[in-house]
């Protein structure tokens, strides 16, 4: 069975295995904190740690671990494809800490 499995994803096991390898370390530079929210990663629950895209692909970011920053799959699933920069401001209203959305930046 696991044989089985590891036999149809041979080819993307080891980029599987660079994503983990690439998340272990990203965990580890960020003290085990989420890169947005702050929190402490926590296994099996919406704070486990996820990777995520700084500029996200959709928009044209690289998939370089450069890219990358640990964060929680809560904090993952709402930037979608924004922008680090610009998620991190929306962010507080996003997850419902706040009624006030950011204010517009100047043109
Ligand atoms: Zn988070």
């Amino acid at each position: 069975m696991e044989a089985a499995w590891a036999a149809r994803h041979a080819a993307t096991l080891p980029m599987l295995e660079q994503r983990r390898r690439w998340l272990v370390a990203l965990r580890k530079a960020q003290g085990e904190r989420c890169a947005y929210c702050g929190c402490t990663f926590e296994a099996g629950t919406d704070r486990r740690a996820t990777i995520d895209h700084v500029v996200a692909l959709a928009r044209g970011g690289p998939d370089t671990r450069e890219n990358c920053v640990a964060a929680c799959q809560r904090c993952n699933t709402l930037k979608r494809d924004m922008d680090a920069e610009v998620f991190r401001r929306w962010r507080p209203w996003l997850a419902g800490e706040t009624r006030e959305p950011p204010p517009r930046l100047p043109p």
